[in-house]
């Protein structure tokens, strides 16, 4: 093979394609402020689906008594309650239990999914200790994060469009998965009520606007990616049959199918061709956890097949699909040795390239760094097109006073390198004067306490 210097032009073409300048960020952001209209306007009439959560009353700090939230989204569902005790004592306890669901669950029917959860959901109210404080005459009420893709009929009722994420139960889609729920707990002697169904990321921008009303906006980094913001309903075409009046409402984004304009290379583009989902979800495809460990595996591999960047052959784990995670990525990028042993070890350990010269192993995180800034930035680029696009439909709104960005997810809690490189591009787009008003603060779980919150505001007691 050719020595490892002929794995340098892969290297700087690769820079230069995902240098991701302020134009194309400008590009960007204008892109996603016109198709996040677009979708407002009808729906598909852009790639954001610009889903409706229909919570119209976000938590205020008053809320006061016992409430539970459920959360479906993954393979756990989480239970939880919390007693919340007004302005000045806030959460005064909150409780809760992860279950594991088995696989023969996520591949059964309705009926025997919604059982599961209703059973784990009633060992868990059985443990309510007297800390907690149900008022005489009221039923326990849910707020029920399901993290799948719903069509959101009101607040409290959603019809299933198809189910994601490895689940493959049969006879819910095109159901209420509140009735789904109601139902099961009839059956379990469980009397509670769902008063709220809501999205991981509606959940999160609920908790964190609890703790800080000048919270307008919430993104999700993790595995997957999503934002979510609040809107003004008049400025809601798709919306107006409602006669809502002007109110204030959620808009949940689905900011991971967006494309238009994005720098993308041929690494980007096979990695897409060969998902599960050709031709979706790019923006997250590019952006987000799951996926830029293997984008810069795509790159490795090709390195590894024109010089010796690895040794003389070519290490046989390397070629697995997703075997490089973004984690490993990030172990990398921390190791500020001289020697690059930590990168070393994890290069010797995860694709078995146990002759990686410090040439090849500074070549592996140029690779990486210019990865994770393509994502970091993309990702800023995403938030500065949100705000803009909501400080345009009301000046000031967002500019002209404190506007807090919630952030969570594993990938933006963990990569420090990504965080600082999405912040870059934030104020970049925004200018110094602008940005100067914008805080980005990560919010430790917002959507676990925000779906209770979220029934709390919304209870049928009030
Ligand atoms: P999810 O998005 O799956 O609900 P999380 O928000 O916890 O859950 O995100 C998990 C994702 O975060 C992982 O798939 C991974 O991509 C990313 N991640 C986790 N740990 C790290 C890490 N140390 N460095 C970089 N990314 C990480």
């Amino acid at each position: 093979a050719a020595p490892t210097s002929a794995a340098a032009p892969i290297l700087a073409d690769l820079r230069l394609q995902c240098a991701a300048p302020l134009p194309v960020l400008r590009r960007v952001a204008d892109a996603m402020a016109a198709d996040m209209r677009a979708g407002l306007a009808a729906d598909g009439a852009g790639e954001l689906k610009m889903i409706p959560s229909h919570v119209y009353s976000l938590p205020t700090g008053n809320e006061t008594g016992l409430f539970y939230a459920l959360d479906l989204g993954g393979t756990n569902f989480r239970v939880l309650r919390v007693q919340l005790g007004g302005k000045d004592k806030r959460v005064v306890d909150t409780e809760f239990e992860q279950v594991s669901i088995p696989k023969e669950i996520m591949r059964g029917t309705t009926e025997e999914l919604f059982d599961f959860i209703a059973m784990g959901l009633s060992r868990f109210v059985a443990t309510e200790s007297d800390k907690f404080h149900l008022p005489q005459g009221r039923k326990r009420e849910i707020g029920f994060t399901f993290s799948f893709p719903v069509k959101q009929t009101s607040i409290d009722s959603g019809i299933l469009i198809k189910w994601t994420k490895g689940f493959a139960v049969s006879g819910t889609a095109g159901k209420d998965v509140v009735a789904c729920l109601n139902a099961a707990m009839e059956r379990q002697g469980l009397d509670m009520r769902v008063s709220a169904l809501v999205n991981d990321t509606v959940g999160t921008l609920a908790g964190a606007h609890y703790w800080d009303d000048d919270t307008m906006v919430a993104v999700i980094l993790g595995t997957g990616t999503n934002a979510c913001y609040i809107e003004q309903t008049e400025t809601i075409p798709k919306l107006q049959h409602l006669v809502l009046g002007t109110r204030n409402t959620i808009i949940n984004t689905e900011w991971g199918a967006f494309s238009d304009g994005l720098p993308l290379t041929e690494f980007d583009r096979e990695m897409d061709g060969e998902s599960i989902n050709p031709g979706e979800q790019i923006f997250e495809k590019t952006i987000s956890g799951m996926y830029l460990g293997e984008i810069v595996r795509r790159v490795l591999v090709k390195m590894a097949q024109v010089s010796d960047l690895f040794g003389h052959s070519f290490p046989k784990k390397l070629a697995e699909p997703f075997v490089l995670r973004t984690p490993h990525l990030c172990a990398m990028q921390q190791d500020n040795s001289d020697n690059l042993g930590e990168v070393e070890s994890i290069l010797n350990d995860i694709i078995g390239a146990s002759q990686a010269s410090l040439e090849a192993r500074k070549t592996v995180i140029q690779v990486s760094d210019s990865i994770i800034r393509r994502g970091g930035r993309l990702a800023g680029a995403g938030i500065a097109g949100i705000l803009e696009k909501m400080e345009n439909e009301s000046k000031g709104q967002i500019f002209g006073r404190r506007t807090v960005v919630a952030m969570d997810g594993g990938l933006y809690e963990n990569y420090p390198q990504y965080r600082e490189y999405m912040k870059e591009a934030v104020v970049e787009l925004l200018g110094p004067e602008q940005s100067k008003h914008i805080a980005i603060e990560h919010t430790k779980d917002g959507s676990g306490i925000g779906a209770a919150l979220l029934a709390a505001a919304n209870s049928k007691y009030a």
